[in-house]
C-alpha cells in the first residue's frame, strides 16, 4: 500500500519545490545541500503540519466532526495549521495551549502564531501551565464539548500519530520522484525532529529504499526518548501500509543543538536565520528549524557529509513565529 490509499484533503497543490541551493553549499564547501520546501505548504503560513493535517482532517470529516480540536505550545506552527485547516473546511476550531515558556517578551504571547491564530477565528482556551498532561486536557475539553452538542476532533499533538505521519510517507515519494528527475542520489535528508510524526513517516516511506538516512535535530527532548517516540510511530505508520516493519533500521537523532530547551533561541540558530536569509533569500525560524540547520552545518563542519554527497534539508515552516522573536533578530 501507498500513502496515496488513505483519504485525504488537500491542502497543498501539486509538489512542494526541491530546489538546490548553490550559494549556500558554496559557503559551507560541504555536500551539495537541497531543500525541500514544505514552508511552501498550502495551510496558512505554510509548514509540516499541512501534509498531516490532510489525512487527520479527512478522518475528521469521515467522522462526522465539526470541531477541531488543536494543541500545542503558545507559538506552536500545529496549532496556527490546524486552525486554518479547520477555517478552510468550515469547522470550528478550539485550541489548547500550553504556557511553556514564561517570563517572555509581550511579542512571544500576542505576535506570530498567536496573532495568526485569532486572524484565523480559533477559540482560544486559556492556557494551561508548562507540564500539564495535554491529552489529558484534551480528553477533558472533548468531554465538555460533547455534553454542548458539539463533535469535536482531538487533532494528535502534532499531528504526530500513523495516520498524521502519512503525510511524510507520501513527502519520501515526492523527493524520491524529484531527485530522481534532478539525476542525484540523495545520501540523507535532515531536518528538525519534535513530536517525531515527520522522521517516522520519512522512515517508514523510505521503507527497504534506504541508503538515504533520515537525520533528526531535536529541538525538544534527549536523543534516547526522541528516538522511542520516533520507532513507535514508524512501526504503527509501517502497520497501516502493511509493510514489514523490521526493515526501518536506526533511528538517527542529534540531540546537541536544543540549547536551553524547547522555544529558547541558541546563537548558532541565530546565526543560520541570517545566514539562509542572506545567501538564499529563505526565511528560517528560531525554535525548529534554525537549529536544524545549526545542526546541519555543525555536522558539515565535523565531515560527518562531505563533498560529492547530497543532503536535502527538509524546511518544515515555522516563519510565522518570527515577530514573536523580533528581540531575538
Ligand atoms: C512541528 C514542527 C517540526 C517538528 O515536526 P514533528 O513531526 O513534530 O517532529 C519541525 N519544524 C516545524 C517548523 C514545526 O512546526
Amino acid at each position: 500500500m501507498t500513502a496515496a490509499a488513505f483519504p485525504t484533503v488537500r491542502f497543498t497543490e501539486g509538489a512542494t519545490p526541491l530546489e538546490y541551493l548553490p550559494r549556500l553549499s558554496a559557503h559551507l564547501g560541504g555536500p551539495a545541500i537541497f531543500i525541500k520546501r514544505d514552508d511552501l505548504t498550502g495551510l496558512t503560513g505554510g509548514g509540516n503540519k499541512a501534509r498531516k493535517l490532510e489525512y487527520l482532517a479527512a478522518d475528521a470529516l469521515a467522522k462526522g466532526a465539526d470541531t477541531l480540536i488543536g494543541l500545542g505550545a503558545t507559538q506552536s506552527n500545529h496549532a496556527r495549521q490546524t486552525a486554518a485547516a479547520a477555517a478552510r473546511l468550515g469547522l470550528h476550531c478550539v485550541l489548547l495551549l500550553e504556557r511553556r515558556l514564561e517570563g517572555q517578551r509581550e511579542e512571544y504571547y500576542n505576535a506570530g502564531n498567536a496573532l495568526l491564530n485569532r486572524i484565523l477565528g480559533a477559540t482560544l482556551c486559556d492556557e494551561v501551565p508548562a507540564g500539564s498532561d495535554m491529552a489529558a486536557a484534551a480528553a477533558q475539553l472533548e468531554a465538555e464539548l460533547v455534553a454542548q452538542g458539539r463533535k469535536p476532533y482531538v487533532v494528535p499533538g502534532g499531528g504526530s500519530n500513523a495516520l498524521g505521519a502519512m503525510g511524510y510517507v507520501g513527502c519520501s515519494q515526492e523527493i524520491r520522484v524529484q531527485s530522481a528527475g534532478l539525476g542525484i542520489k540523495v545520501h540523507a535528508i535532515v531536518h528538525a525532529a519534535s513530536s517525531g510524526g515527520t522522521q517516522a513517516g520519512l522512515i517508514a516511506g523510505l521503507g527497504a529504499h534506504r541508503g538515504t538516512t533520515v537525520r533528526g535535530y531535536s529541538v525538544r527532548l534527549e536523543a534516547t526518548r526522541m528516538a522511542d517516540i520516533v520507532r513507535t510511530i514508524a512501526q504503527e505508520t509501517a502497520a497501516l501500509l502493511r509493510a514489514p516493519v523490521e526493515e526501518l533500521g536506526e533511528i538517527e537523532i542529534d540531540d546537541s543543538h536544543i540549547g536551553s530547551g524547547y522555544g529558547i533561541p541558541t546563537p548558532e540558530a541565530l546565526d543560520a536565520i541570517r545566514m539562509l536569509g542572506r545567501l538564499e533569500g529563505i526565511l528560517l525560524d528560531p525554535v525548529y528549524t534554525g537549529k536544524a540547520m545549526a545542526g546541519l552545518i555543525s555536522d558539515i563542519n565535523a565531515g560527518r557529509f562531505s563533498r560529492g554527497q547530497n543532503v536535502v534539508f527538509l524546511h518544515t515552516g515555522g516563519a510565522a513565529a518570527l515577530s514573536a522573536y523580533a528581540s531575538w533578530l
